[in-house]
């Protein structure tokens, strides 16, 4: 992994490639490939073998049977004797051969060879008359000739009754080696073959595969901050890549009214700058338009410092927004009463209360476990508005409650001006004041609502509004139980 400078654009993170799928999945066919077909082979090549024992004990037992037939039929019918000595032989496949003996040794009959030239002593014990024998002994000659040799007595008939013949027979072979050869070559082509397909079919499956990826990079590249309507879920994924592309698209909506909020937001704040700054400039060039007095200036200064002021909270406010934004405001959690901090506070604007003859009541008492600066700003806010936005004469309601589920919910009921069904799901936007309100303080920001939200959203907690056009507004403030 090394850091790379981007041309202009700041330094980017760049990590080594590792293996790519293709790769790894061909790896891995092959792998599982081979490992099948070497069992496959390898037990094709067991039974192969198996079976040609098989076979070679049965031709043997077959021969032995046969010649043990004629001897107990007649021992001195040597024409049948013989014709039994070749029958079951495929001599254009398998050599065979065979010898009666008598008990001294003396040949009765043999089988018309040339090469028969395997001596007597080296063939296994014969096994007694009347049982076969289980395994043939393996023997090779020293010019590479292979063997499988058989011994077994047999019982005398006829006027022979009761003598013993010794049979010998033997089974050439050296045919199996070459047969083999040629099975281990038609395994290792096949092997090849199997391994070879398997490579070209993981190439194909993750070529198939992948190709829905290179959409999303296609898509993903066209993607900038002024064009973020372009979304991967138009063509059809498979179930797989379904789910990344769906988040890849909400990721896109999230970021788009992200980016949609931000100009708006600098829009807004263009906009409110705006005023106070063009106030600033009117009251500059009123000034400096002739000679005044030293009261005229200071009259015209103090308006001034009145609009500094207005934008050092309005600034002040942003930066808390901002802060609150980026989880970097820290919490103290505190216990406090709730009916103790409305109190300092209702005693703070009690000489505006006593202006505008308004009724205030509160009832309800709870702690809440929260910040006590943020408690009183959020509650300032909201009490604020109520007192701004409330004619003289009017009625504020103040109840604190704690709900069943532990939620405290400090509710203010003014009997103010309300808000318009349609601009009431913008209350609380930045900046967003209603038509009214601006008539009745042409000063406020339209950021109180706005702190007010940021606040009980870090607190765990949630403000809802309700209001009914020139009838009062009803805001609450939700504590969660868990923070008391
Ligand atoms: P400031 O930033 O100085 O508080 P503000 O009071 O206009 O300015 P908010 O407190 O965010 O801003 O309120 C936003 C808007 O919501 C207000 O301008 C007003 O239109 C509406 N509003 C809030 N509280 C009430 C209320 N109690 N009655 C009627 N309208 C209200
Ligand atoms: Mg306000």
């Amino acid at each position: 992994m090394f850091w790379k400078s981007g041309n202009g654009a700041g330094l980017r993170l760049l990590s080594q490639p590792s293996a790519s799928i293709t790769y790894r999945l061909t790896l891995l066919y092959m792998f599982s490939a081979g490992i099948i077909l070497l069992l496959a082979i390898g037990f094709l090549f067991y039974a192969f073998v198996k079976t040609l024992e098989e076979n070679n004990i049965e031709l043997l037992h077959e021969n032995v049977r046969n010649i043990r037939e004629a001897l107990y039929r007649d021992p001195d019918d040597l024409t049948a004797l013989n014709r039994q000595l070749v029958t079951g032989a495929e001599p254009q496949f398998i050599k065979y051969y065979a010898r009666v003996l008598r008990e001294d040794g003396s040949v009765v009959v043999a089988t018309p060879d040339n090469g028969f030239a395997l001596p007597y002593e080296l063939f296994p014990q014969p096994v007694a008359a009347g049982i076969l024998p289980e395994k043939a002994m393996r023997y090779r000659t020293p010019e590479g000739k292979k063997f499988l040799l058989v011994a077994a007595w047999a019982h005398a008939g006829g006027r022979h009754m009761g003598e013993r013949y010794l049979v010998q027979a033997a089974l050439d072979v050296s045919w199996e080696r070459s047969m083999i050869r040629r099975y281990r070559l038609k395994a290792q082509f096949i092997f090849l073959a199997g391994i070879l397909t398997s490579a070209l079919a993981a190439i194909m499956v993750a070529r198939r595969a992948l190709r829905p990826l290179d959409d999303i990079t296609r898509t993903i590249r066209r993607i900038k901050a002024t064009q973020l309507n372009e979304r991967v879920t138009q063509s059809r994924w498979p179930r797989e890549l379904a789910e990344l592309a769906t988040s890849f698209d909400e990721m896109l909506n999230r970021l788009e009214d992200s980016f949609a909020r931000l100009s708006q937001f600098s829009f807004d704040l263009a906009h409110e700058l705006r005023t106070p700054i063009n106030n600033l400039m009117g009251e500059a060039e009123v000034a400096l338009a002739k000679p005044r007095t030293v009261e005229e200036y200071q009259e015209i200064l103090a308006s001034s410092l009145e609009e500094y002021r207005g934008l050092l909270r309005m600034i002040e406010g942003l930066l808390f927004l901002a802060r609150a934004d980026s989880s970097d405001i820290v919490i103290e959690h505190t216990r406090l009463e709730a009916e103790q901090e409305i109190r300092a506070l209702l005693d703070y604007y009690d000489a505006m209360i006593r202006e505008k003859r308004l009724r205030v009541t509160l009832c309800g008492t709870a702690a809440v476990f929260a910040d006590q600066v943020l408690l009183r700003r959020v509650l300032n806010n909201v009490l604020s508005n109520a007192i701004k936005y409330t004619p003289e004469d009017g009625t504020l309601d103040i109840s604190i409650t704690r709900q069943q589920n532990g939620t405290v919910c400090i509710e203010f009921q003014d009997s103010g001006i309300g808000i318009a069904p349609d601009e009431l799901n913008q209350i609380g936007n930045r900046f967003y004041r209603s038509e009214l309100s601006k008539r009745l303080d042409p000063k406020g920001a339209g950021l109180g609502l706005s702190i007010a939200k940021s606040i009980m959203a870090l607190h765990g907690g949630s403000i809802d509004i309700k209001s009914n056009l020139g009838a009062g507004t009803c805001v609450r403030l939700l504590f969660p139980s868990t923070a008391i």
